[in-house]
């Protein structure tokens, strides 16, 4: 028998109708690349997102149409990350770090219809533009000589925005319908995109605002320091949204956060650990008053039990530390402490956040081995990770699930390899993929490898990731010479790979090697190799 409840939708039209009916003047505030901070109220937000849904409707965007941004995060970006979702449309936030020629890629599979910039990437984006088939460019935040050099093809933002009208319904009967679109780095070294729902959203929306995770409330002023592209920046906006909390965007100005915290009283802050690294320092001497800051949502990459223990020693600023993935929307563990943990001292307490932590409500997890059989949490087991939620990809975008990305019974494979203990908490031990994590960003080892592979001087080569104090790890390439080989190696295979790849990505250190370390099966071992390195860094190799 079927319940008598409602079938109320859980779109995200819920989620800006709410904000603006119950907290219309809560703030976003907005550094713009002047420098200029920029505020309104989420009445305003509304209005405007109202407005740009009936002109995107306008242009000939459709329901379902991929509407793709190039952008930091502004107040801009999110009126667009609310009114394509609300006019039917999805939302794809392009990774403005990646290459032109991945971007390339990726635009042609996302199929986008229109494309806004930000003026702040306008450069980058002219390194784009002739490589991609967008039938309409938007431009906002751009001074008055890149205005001119649009030419006859592109849009201003505000003048786009200026000629629709404010009167907009949404109409999304469907929840299941699909409102944004996040590419991950790829582990293969082909990026897959996540096609998030309405109801995914919506569920991942209220499952954070758990008191026990992002608890947000309307009382916070929330400083999401993690890019749009970055699984919808984590989360945070629709998450502040509904909870009725303020927003602070510092956009890609880094040097001002420590002043925006002060001026806008910035409650809860949320970045990976190198963000929190580089920090530390200015945090350290700050002039500024930052009481208000209380909780740091920190995520993407370990954080070390170290700096947690600065931060809330040394600052008194409480840090979250998460476990997700962009196929999560991304929120799938915390590193919470239990009353039975309460009586511990304060560097156990570390210990443990430093874990990745227990899946937050509505999040299944599992260990499993090659045989797909179960293992046992007793915290020494180490499987691969296995993950089910309402807010977890079953499959990838334009791709049927496949056994190497998903279980015959529904669970996500995560490519991470984990101990999880009695209690529940979760601890990332390796990740059976090898993604390099530099300064929060991910670089494909496997993408780098074939690219190296094409060089004519190059008869192998393996990228691994070498831990690095400033960006937490950097890769490194180790190469076999073909007998052509050539002078000023190095220097050859940085500028072979930068026409294919971003600055970041480039190896900081190319080793020459007779042979590359293979497991018994051929495949390259990286386990060798790494304990290769350390050999040649204690100086017994080079
Ligand atoms: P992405 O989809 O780019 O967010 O990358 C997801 C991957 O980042 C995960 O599968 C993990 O390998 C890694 N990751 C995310 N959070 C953490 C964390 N707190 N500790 C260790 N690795 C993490």
């Amino acid at each position: 028998m079927l319940g008598t409840m409602m079938n109320y939708p859980l779109t995200l039209a819920q989620i800006l109708e709410h904000a603006h009916c119950i907290h219309g003047d809560k703030q976003v505030h907005s550094l713009l690349p002047n420098g200029r901070l920029h505020t309104y109220n989420y009445d305003t937000l509304y209005l405007r997102v109202k407005q740009l849904a009936n002109a995107i409707t306008t242009l000939g965007g459709r329901p379902g149409d991929r509407v793709a941004t190039f952008a930091s995060n502004t107040y801009q970006h999110l009126e667009l990350c609310c009114a394509v979702p609300y006019a039917g449309a999805i939302i794809h936030p392009l990774n403005v770090r990646l290459a032109p020629a991945q971007l390339a890629k990726i635009v042609a599979e996302a199929d986008d219809k229109l494309i806004f910039v930000d003026g702040a990437c306008a450069e980058q984006f002219s390194q784009l533009q002739h490589k991609i088939d967008c039938k309409h460019v938007i431009f906002f935040n751009i001074d008055t000589r890149q205005n001119q050099n649009l030419g006859n093809l592109s849009i201003e933002y505000e003048q786009f925005l200026s000629e629709a009208d404010d009167d907009y319904t949404s109409d999304i009967q469907d929840e299941n319908w699909a409102m944004a679109l996040c590419y991950t780095s790829g582990t293969d070294g082909e990026p897959k995109g996540v096609l998030y729902t309405h109801r995914s959203m919506f569920l991942h929306t209220l499952a954070v605002n758990q008191a026990d995770v992002f608890g947000l409330t309307e009382l916070d002023v929330v400083m999401p320091l993690v890019p749009m592209f970055h699984a919808m920046g984590w989360g945070l906006p629709y998450a502040s949204m509904f909870a009725g909390a303020d927003i602070v965007f510092a956009n890609a100005n880094h040097e001002r956060i420590v002043d925006l915290i002060a001026e806008t009283g910035v409650t809860v802050a949320a970045g990976v650990p190198t963000v929190w690294t580089k920090l530390l320092p200015e945090l350290r001497e700050r002039k500024q008053d930052i009481s208000s800051l209380q909780r740091l949502i920190v995520g993407g990459e370990p954080m070390p039990s170290t700096l947690i223990e600065v931060y809330e020693e040394e600052l008194g600023v409480e840090v979250r530390h998460a476990w997700g993935m962009t196929e999560m929307s991304p929120t799938g563990t915390f590193s919470t402490l239990r009353s039975a943990n309460q009586h511990l001292s304060d560097t156990e307490k570390w210990k443990i956040k430093a874990m990745q932590g227990r899946p937050i409500s509505g999040v299944q997890i599992r260990l499993a081995n090659e045989n797909r059989t179960e293992l046992p949490w007793d915290g020494m087991t180490i499987g691969e990770l296995q993950v089910k939620s309402p807010w977890t990809a079953r499959s990838y975008y334009k791709n049927e699930p496949t056994p190497e990305h998903f279980t015959a019974d529904g669970w996500l494979r995560t490519g991470d390899l984990a101990t999880i203990d009695a209690e529940g908490y979760m601890q990332i031990v390796d990740r059976a993929k090898a993604i390099i994590r530099s300064g929060g960003e991910s670089i494909s080892p496997v993408a780098l490898e074939n690219v190296l592979l094409k060089h004519p001087s190059i008869k192998d080569a393996a990228v691994i990731g070498i831990s690095d104090e400033k960006w937490g790890e950097r890769p490194l390439a180790i190469v076999v010479l073909s007998p052509q080989k050539t002078e000023n190696i190095s220097e050859i295979l940085k500028q072979h790979l930068a026409t294919g790849f971003p600055k970041f990505w480039i190896p900081d250190k190319f080793v020459v090697v007779d042979e590359i370390p293979k497991t018994g099966v051929g495949k390259t071992d990286k386990h060798a190799i790494m304990e290769l390195i350390t050999a040649s860094q204690k100086g017994e190799l080079l």
